[in-house]
């Protein structure tokens, strides 16, 4: 896909009147296969079915764009009953989460406050809590309130986006951090991020081979099968315990492999995304992936 194109479906991504109207659409153009349901006890039997099949999953109550407190407030009780939820029916999941949505944009003290009511619960229940990176103006604020938090909790880890120079350096600082790898699927300028795929998957591999070197948990989060494949000869050869990573991908994508992965012998995690707020994570992945076009296009013409 031209940069064009993936460019016009990041801007789409970001425009709040869109965001605001798909809101009331419900599903629209093919989301439901990327978006599993509306609300937390629609997608239980989601999560059940996965872990009936040895995957584990992570929970996104997606949310986009909040810039008043009764709506972080909001977000912050919807996560709540996510783990009252994971906690009651005992599934095997733990919770993703962004911190724009518990208020980042609007007063840090007041995200800490909401992270901390949300980390308490999730302690008590033995739940993980991983904060998902967004874009770069959020990065450095977000790897900050991850310090302050890390002071009083264990069961918190955040992703590394290896598009940026500074990946190589922060993952320094996180060694004893839970993290899950990724690429990055923001538009960054060049003063921050790599831009080219070449150097952007070289990254990818080089940090996560060093990570999975060291002690703590590794999330490998790509669909890219000849990366999957370097990283499991990477494991073989230097006598990686399966135990120390996993594998994860979004919910819908290249569901063939999961269980191959599995039965391999593998850790896998699905990325399960749910909520009406539909419309920013779905065109972000219309930008990766051109043929995810082909759905949309059956829900225009097709409807
Ligand atoms: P790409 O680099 O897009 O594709 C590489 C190659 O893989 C393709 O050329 C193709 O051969 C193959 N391929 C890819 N997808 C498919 C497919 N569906 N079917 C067939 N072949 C395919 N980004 C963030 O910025 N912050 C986050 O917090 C974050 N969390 C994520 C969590 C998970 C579980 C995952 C999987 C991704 C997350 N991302 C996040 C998105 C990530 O940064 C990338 O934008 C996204 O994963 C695309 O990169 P990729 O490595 O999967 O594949």
């Amino acid at each position: 896909m031209g940069n064009l194109t993936r460019d016009f479906f990041i801007g789409l991504s970001n425009n709040k009147v869109l965001n605001a109207n798909a809101k009331k659409w419900g599903f629209r153009l093919g989301a439901e296969k990327f978006v599993a349901g509306i609300d937390i006890d629609s997608v239980v039997e989601t999560v059940k079915e996965q872990n009936g099949r040895g995957l584990s999953c992570t929970l996104d109550n997606l949310g986009e764009f909040i810039s008043d407190r009764g709506e972080a407030l909001v977000a912050k009780n919807e996560i709540i009953q996510m783990l009252d939820k994971i906690h009651e029916e005992r599934l095997d999941c733990h919770v993703s989460l962004k911190l724009t949505q518990l208020g980042l944009d609007i007063d840090q003290g007041f995200c800490i406050e909401n992270m901390t009511e949300i980390l308490e619960k999730a302690a008590a229940y033995d739940i993980f809590i991983n904060i998902d990176m967004e874009k770069y103006k959020h990065y450095e604020k977000s790897l900050d309130i991850l310090k302050v938090l890390r002071k009083r909790f264990k069961n918190i880890g955040t992703v590394i986006q290896t598009y940026l120079y500074r990946a190589e350096e922060d993952l320094k600082d996180l060694k004893d951090v839970r993290i899950r790898m990724v690429k990055g699927a923001y538009k960054e300028s060049d003063e921050v991020a790599f831009q080219s795929k070449e150097d952007i998957d070289a990254n990818f591999i080089k940090l996560t081979k060093e990570r999975l070197l060291g002690d703590a948990f590794t999330s490998i989060a790509t669909h890219d099968h000849r990366i999957i494949n370097e990283m499991k000869a990477f494991v073989k050869e230097n006598n990686i315990s399966k135990d120390t990573f996993e594998f994860q991908m979004l919910y819908g994508f290249r569901t063939e492999m999961h269980d191959d992965l599995r039965q391999e012998g593998y850790k896998f995690c699905t990325y399960i995304p749910f909520g009406t707020d539909w419309f920013g994570y779905f065109m972000r992945r219309l930008a990766e992936r051109p043929q995810n076009m082909n759905l949309v296009m059956k829900d225009v013409f097709y409807t």
